[in-house]
């Protein structure tokens, strides 16, 4: 891995890969903005972070400079490494694609990779991040990186809707 590659583990030039659609360009699809985000985390492109939430995820209702704000003083710290995406499912009836995927994350030397199940709409002009459930890999029995959207323990979680 060279030093522009794409954080996104795409293993393409990050000028080619997620740099457009953190300058405007909308992601085809939601496996390809889960991948834009990461590299967004990995960045500090919060900017992007913010543009690409949902209107009816939870940090949508605040202000996006108190938001963006907010995302700067956590990234400051954070090392978001690498990204394994380990599973997708195609966009259900009410709209909803699913991406299962294992973000390598340190902070200070301390390892807080996770597993998150994140929930994608397409609301007209791009796809958006509606929500997640995020899991610390500390936390998990058995090899994360084995995973499956059908065997994440908190899948339920990610259906919209469902309770
Ligand atoms: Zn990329």
């Amino acid at each position: 891995m060279s030093d522009d590659d794409c954080p996104c583990g795409r293993g393409a030039a990050y000028a080619d890969c997620c740099e457009p659609y953190h300058r405007g360009a909308e992601p085809e699809d939601a496996e390809t903005l889960m991948r834009a985000r990461f590299c967004a985390f990995s960045k500090g492109e919060v900017g992007f972070l913010v543009r690409t939430l949902h209107k009816d995820h939870d940090d949508a209702a605040r202000p996006a400079d108190e938001v963006e704000a907010h995302l700067r003083e956590g990234l400051a710290a954070l090392n978001y490494q690498e990204l394994s995406i380990l599973d997708t499912r195609p966009v259900d009836d009410e709209g909803v694609a699913q991406v299962l995927f294992l973000a390598k994350v340190w902070c200070h030397g301390k390892d807080l990779s996770f597993v998150e199940l994140s929930s994608f709409v397409h609301d007209g002009t791009g796809w958006r991040y509606l929500l997640g459930a995020p899991l610390l890999v500390s936390r998990l029995s058995g090899d994360a990186g084995r995973l499956r959207i059908t065997s994440f323990p908190d899948a339920a979680q990610g259906q919209k809707g469902q309770s």
